[in-house]
């Protein structure tokens, strides 16, 4: 298989978008994105979870929960709010590490710092949650770009994330669809003839990473990013280690 194929097209267009509103629970972020830009097939279109997981009211009052005894004493040793800890516990599915911060592992495979719970970009007292099903999400995301516009485009759903041995947190895919999440370089060749035997190079993080540079963490007022132009790659969608192949998530656990 040759799957060199991504520097051969040309530009890449990379489009912030940009004029959406504060977005609530109800909205079509799809409509409001094609309002005003218009696709092409083949577009890659990255949204923040943050604001889909607005549109479709995945939020939660802090006033809403009570925390539970492990909730209140991870709390106090992060210094936290218990009802934060509170919900990002109800989100996860194991916890891997609870100081200096929760780690956990989310139902849809995700590995994440507060299980992905945000307190940023939402009023007071509101907690933004992950889509609990994000595949899903993008997926049906992707059917109603392609409803309303007929484009046949690919979606990411993504998150900023810390990565591990790094300071610095960049994009990662949380959900996608259309798409390959992983792009396979197994058995291609290097400039010297070598087959390549491991690398599978995860593109849908590469892609987050940069339209989470577009985005910004702040009040940039992009959560929306339109890739244009990139070559298709082959690959595969086994984007989350196996439990049995999760070498530092077995050592978490030793700890
Ligand atoms: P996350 O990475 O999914 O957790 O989302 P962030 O909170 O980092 O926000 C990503 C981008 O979306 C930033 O540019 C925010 O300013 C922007 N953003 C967040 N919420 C809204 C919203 O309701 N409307 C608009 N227009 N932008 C938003
Ligand atoms: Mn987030
Ligand atoms: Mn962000």
């Amino acid at each position: 298989m040759n799957n060199t194929v991504s520097a051969k097209r040309g530009k890449i267009e990379v489009i912030p978008v940009q004029n959406l509103p504060l977005i609530k629970k109800g909205d079509s972020l799809p409509e409001l994105i094609i309002k005003n830009y218009s696709l092409e097939d083949g577009d890659i279109i990255t949204i923040a979870t943050t604001v889909y997981s607005k549109s479709k009211g995945f939020v939660k009052r802090l006033d809403s929960v009570t925390p539970c005894a492990r909730a209140s004493k991870i709390a106090e040793s992060t210094g936290e709010d218990p009802r934060f800890i509170e919900i990002v516990l109800t989100e996860s599915k194991e916890v891997l590490l609870e100081f200096p911060f929760v780690l956990s592992l989310l139902p849809c495979g995700h590995v994440g710092v507060r299980a992905g719970v945000d307190q940023s970009n939402i009023e007071d007292e509101y907690v933004i949650l992950l889509p609990l099903d994000p595949m899903e999400s993008a997926n049906e995301l992707r059917n109603s770009f392609q409803k309303i516009t007929g484009k046949k485009v690919g979606v990411i759903l993504t998150d900023t994330c810390g990565r591990s041995f790094r300071r610095g947190q960049t994009g990662h895919a949380i959900g996608w669809s259309g798409i390959h999440a992983i792009r396979d370089f197994r058995g291609d060749h290097d400039l010297f003839g070598h087959e390549l035997k491991i690398t599978e190079e995860a593109v849908i993080d590469e892609i987050s990473g940069f339209a989470n540079f577009l985005m910004g963490e702040s009040n940039n007022g992009v959560p929306a990013v339109i890739f244009r132009n990139c070559e298709p790659w082959n690959g595969h969608d086994s984007l989350y280690f196996r439990e049995d192949e999760d070498f530092i998530r077995k050592s978490l656990k030793r700890l």
